[in-house]
C-alpha cells in the first residue's frame, strides 16, 4: 500500500467529524492525536447491550437500565461508611428507589439535586414488597445529552448508543474527564468503517494461518465491536501475541548480536580448582551447587560473555558457587569482582571470602564507603596493577572510577532491581567483556523471566543443603500478642537471637509504628531486660556495620529493624522473626525477611502480625457499583498471610504475590519500558508469551536479523519499539 492511500490513518483526531478544539484535547490526554490512535485505543471491557426500560416497566430480578432525575438523596453514617438513599423520578412521574450500604464519602458529590442517570441494576423488593434497587451502576448524563426516551417511546440513547452493528457486545473505553461512552463510541464509528482496512498487516498471510492471528483489518474491528466474548479474545489474541512476539524478537536479536560482537576471555574449567574449593569448606556441596558451578563454568569456557542470573532461594548457598567462579577466573589469570546492594553485604563477603583463601597467595581487597582516601587509593593502585585477584565492594563504588588491568568476571549478588539493564560500564583492561553471573534470592515467576529477565540464561539452586531446620510461621491476632511475645521472650532466654521487623522508619505513615517507638515499647513491655539494637536505612554504613558487629557478637539480642535485613545477612545464632504489619508486604519479600531466621542449627520462628488499613478511594471513579474495599482488603491480607504460613517454598509464594499483586515493582520493571505492554499481561497472558518466545526463538534461527522481506514489517517494529532500549543497532 502505498503511503498515499494510507494517509487518512495520520489524519489530526481533529479532522474526524465533530471533533471541537475540547475534545481534541480531552483525547490528547488519552494519548490518541491521530486517527490512527483511535484504531488502536481497545476497549476495556464489554457489556451486554443493556436492555432498556421506563420505571414503571421495571421487572424484578433482572437486568434492566433505566432513566431519571435525582429528587432525593439522603445519607446515614455508620462507622464504616455510609449508608445513601437516593430517589429518581423520570419524565413519566414514576419513581424508583436506590440504595448503597457501605459508602465512602467520595461518592456523594456525584449525587447533585437534579442530575440526570442511567440506572442499570437487577431491582429487587423492599421490607413492604416495593421495587428498590440496591448498588445499581450510574451513568450520569451531561445537561446536553438526549433523553433515552423519546415522546413517542422509542429508545434513543446517546449515552449508551447503539454501535453500527446492533448483535455486537457494548464495548467500554478508558474515559478522561468531560469525554463520555457514547462519544467516543461516535468516533469509534467514523474511524473504524474504512481505516482499517488501510493498516499494513505485520504478519504475512501464512504465518497468521499458521499461528490462529487474525488479520489486521478483522483484529481491528473485531476487538472494537465483537459478536461475544469470544470473538474478542480471539481479536485480543492477535495483539497481544504481536506484543509480546516483538519483544521475544528483539531479545532473540539482541542475544543473536552479543554472540557475534562480544568477545569474552575464554576461562577453561579447572577440576583442580573446584576440588580445592571443596577441601576449603566444611561441607558437601548440594546437587543443585555442583550442577550450578558446571553451568557457570560451562559459560566461561566460551570466548561470549556469559549473562547468567542464578536464582536460589535464600540459604541456597549462593555465595560458595559465586566463589567457585571466582576461583576459576582468578586462577586463569583474571581478576574477578563481587558487588553487593549494600556496605553490609559486600563486608560480609569479604570476610567469607577472607576467610575461605586464608591460606592462598591470592589477594582480596575491598572497596567500601567510609575507606580513608589512602586506603583507598592504594587498593586502587592495587586493582589497576593486577596485584589484587577478587575486589570486594558495593555497586555504587565499584561503578565510579576503578580501573582493571584483566577483568574476567563481574558477581552481581542480590540482584532484583534491574532486567535486561544497562551493563555496568567497567574498565575491564582487556578490551574484552567479562563474564556476567547475577544472583538473586528472589524467586522469579516464569512469566518475569521471560520478559524482564528475557535476555539472561537462567541457573536454578533448587535444593537447600541439608540438615535445613524448618521454619513455623503463624499469623499473630490481637488476642494472641501476649503469647507471642512470651514465647519470643523464652526463645531469647534460652541463647537464641531474633529480630523484630517493622515496615517503615517513617512516624509521618500514619498508623505505622517506626523503628524506635517499637523498640522503646518492647523494652518497656514484653522484652524488658534484654539487650535491644536498632537498624534502619537511614544510618549510615558505619553506623549499620557496627551495629551488625554487635549483633553477630550477640551484644544484641534483638535487632528491631526495617527491612534493610532483608537482603543476605546470614547470622546464625538467629532464630525467631516479628513482623509488624506485614501485610504492608509482598509474599516474595515476606519469604526474603523470614530467610533471616532458621539458618543455624536450630528450628526458626516467625510471627506475622496483621496491621491495620487505610483505604483509599479509586480516584475519579464515576459508575457504580464501588467495592466497600477496607473490608475487603482485610480479608485478602488475611489470606495472603495465611498463605504465607502456610509454606516456605519462596518459587511457590512468588507466583502467588504474582498473581495477587502482579508484578508491580518488585522487579524494578518501572525502570526500562520493556515490560509496559498495550494491551498484554503477562500474568494474564503467560501462556500466550510462552508461545510468542518460542517462535520468536524459532523466527531469528530461521532468519538471522530478520532480513527476508517478508519480515521486514516485524523487523521495522522490532527497531522502532526496542531499538533504543536493547541496544540493538543495526539489524539484518
Ligand atoms: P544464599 O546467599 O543463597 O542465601 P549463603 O551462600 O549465604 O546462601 O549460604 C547460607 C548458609 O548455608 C551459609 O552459612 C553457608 O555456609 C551454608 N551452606 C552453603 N552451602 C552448603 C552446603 N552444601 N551444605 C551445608 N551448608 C551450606
Ligand atoms: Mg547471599
Amino acid at each position: 500500500m502505498n503511503d498515499e492511500s494510507r494517509a487518512p490513518l495520520f489524519a489530526p483526531v481533529r479532522s474526524l467529524p465533530g471533533v471541537t478544539a475540547e475534545r481534541e484535547r480531552q483525547l490528547e490526554r488519552l494519548g490518541l492525536v491521530r486517527a490512527s490512535d483511535l484504531l488502536f485505543f481497545f476497549p476495556r471491557a464489554y457489556r451486554p447491550r443493556p436492555r432498556f426500560t421506563r420505571i414503571a416497566d421495571l421487572e424484578f430480578d433482572v437486568e434492566q437500565t433505566t432513566y431519571g432525575r435525582l429528587i432525593d438523596f439522603r445519607t446515614s453514617n455508620f462507622r464504616r461508611g455510609a449508608a445513601a438513599t437516593a430517589v429518581f423520578e423520570d419524565d413519566a412521574g414514576d419513581r424508583l428507589r436506590t440504595v448503597w450500604f457501605n459508602m465512602p464519602s467520595w461518592m456523594f458529590r456525584q449525587f447533585q439535586h437534579d442530575r440526570r442517570a442511567l440506572i442499570t441494576a437487577k431491582p429487587g423488593k423492599d421490607k413492604r414488597g416495593h421495587l428498590q434497587v440496591s448498588h445499581p451502576a450510574l451513568v450520569w448524563l451531561d445537561d446536553d445529552d438526549d433523553l433515552p426516551f423519546e415522546g413517542d417511546g422509542t429508545v434513543s440513547t446517546p449515552a449508551l448508543e447503539a454501535p453500527p452493528e446492533d448483535d455486537t457486545l457494548f464495548p467500554i473505553y478508558p474515559l478522561t474527564e468531560g469525554l463520555r461512552q457514547h462519544q467516543i463510541h461516535r468516533l469509534m464509528k467514523e474511524v473504524l468503517e474504512t481505516l482499517p482496512d488501510l493498516v499494513d498487516d505485520v504478519f504475512p498471510a501464512e504465518y497468521r494461518a499458521a499461528h490462529n492471528l487474525l488479520p489486521i483489518a478483522e483484529a481491528l474491528r473485531k476487538i472494537h465491536l465483537p459478536k461475544n466474548e469470544d470473538e474478542a479474545a480471539l481479536a485480543r489474541r492477535r495483539f497481544i501475541y504481536q506484543e509480546f512476539l516483538l519483544l521475544q524478537l528483539a531479545l532473540a536479536i539482541r542475544r543473536q548480536q552479543h554472540e557475534i560482537n562480544l568477545k569474552a576471555p575464554i576461562i577453561r574449567p579447572s577440576e583442580d580448582i573446584l576440588l580445592r574449593l571443596r577441601r576449603l569448606v566444611p561441607y558437601e556441596l548440594t546437587g543443585a551447587q555442583a550442577r550450578v558451578i558446571r553451568e557457570i563454568a560451562d559459560d566461561m569456557a566460551r570466548p561470549v560473555p556469559m549473562n547468567r542470573l542464578l536464582q536460589g532461594d535464600v540459604g541456597s548457598g549462593k555465595t560458595i558457587v559465586a566463589a567457585a567462579a571466582i576461583l576459576q577466573a582468578v586462577a586463569a589469570g583474571y581478576q574477578a569482582v563481587i558487588m553487593a546492594p549494600t556496605e553490609i553485604l559486600a563486608r560480609q563477603h569479604y570476610r567469607f571470602l577472607t576467610r575461605l583463601l586464608e591460606h592462598s597467595p591470592i589477594e582480596i581487597v575491598p572497596l567500601l564507603g567510609g575507606q580513608k582516601v589512602k586506603t583507598r587509593q592504594e587498593i586502587l593502585e592495587k586493582i589497576e596493577c593486577g596485584a589484587a585477584s577478587v575486589v570486594v565492594g558495593t555497586q555504587a563504588i565499584i561503578c565510579a572510577d576503578v580501573h582493571f588491568r584483566k577483568l574476567g568476571l563481574v558477581v552481581i549478588d542480590e540482584q532484583h532491581k534491574f532486567g535486561v539493564r544497562q551493563r555496568a560500564r567497567l574498565k575491564t583492561g582487556t578490551g574484552a567483556d567479562p563474564h556476567y553471573l547475577v544472583m538473586t534470592a528472589t524467586p522469579i515467576p516464569r512469566s518475569m523471566t521471560m520478559t524482564v529477565f528475557g535476555d539472561l540464561d537462567i541457573s536454578i539452586l533448587d535444593q537447600l543443603p541439608p540438615g535445613r531446620q524448618p521454619i513455623r510461621t503463624r499469623v499473630v491476632t490481637k488476642e494472641k500478642k501476649d503469647e507471642w511475645w512470651t514465647d519470643f521472650r523464652r526463645e531469647i532466654e534460652k541463647g537464641r537471637q531474633g529480630y523484630v521487623v517493622v515496615p517503615r522508619v517513617d512516624e509521618t505513615d500514619e498508623g505505622l509504628k517506626d523503628v524506635e517507638s517499637v523498640c522503646n515499647e518492647l523494652s518497656a513491655g514484653p522484652l524488658k531486660g534484654l539487650r535491644l539494637g536498632i537498624i534502619h536505612g537511614r544510618m549510615t554504613p558505619e553506623e549499620k556495620d557496627a551495629v551488625m558487629a554487635d549483633f553477630r557478637s550477640r551484644e544484641i539480642e534483638v535487632l528491631i529493624a526495617t527491612s534493610v535485613i532483608e537482603v543476605g545477612i546470614d547470622v546464625p545464632n538467629a532464630t525467631i522473626m516479628s513482623i509488624e504489619n506485614a501485610n504492608m508486604f509482598g509474599l516474595a519479600q515476606l519469604h526474603q525477611l523470614r530467610g533471616r531466621i532458621g539458618r543455624g542449627k536450630h528450628p526458626g520462628y516467625c510471627g506475622v502480625f496483621l496491621g491495620d488499613e487505610t483505604e483509599e478511594a479509586p480516584p475519579g471513579q464515576e459508575t457504580l457499583p464501588f467495592s466497600p474495599s477496607a473490608a475487603k482488603t482485610r480479608v485478602a491480607s488475611e489470606e495472603r498471610l495465611k498463605i504465607f504460613a502456610g509454606s516456605t517454598d519462596g518459587f511457590f509464594l512468588a507466583e502467588k504475590d504474582f498473581e495477587m499483586r502482579g508484578p508491580g515493582d518488585l522487579f524494578g520493571t518501572e525502570q526500562h519500558g520493556i515490560s509496559r505492554f498495550h494491551i498484554a499481561d503477562i500474568l494474564r497472558d503467560r501462556k500466550i508469551l510462552a508461545e510468542a518466545r518460542a517462535d520468536a526463538a524459532l523466527l531469528v534461527r530461521s532468519d538471522p536479523g530478520l532480513a527476508d522481506d517478508r519480515h521486514r514489517r516485524l523487523r521495522e517494529q522490532v527497531l522502532r519499539r526496542y531499538g533504543r532500549a536493547l541496544n540493538l543497532g543495526d539489524v539484518g
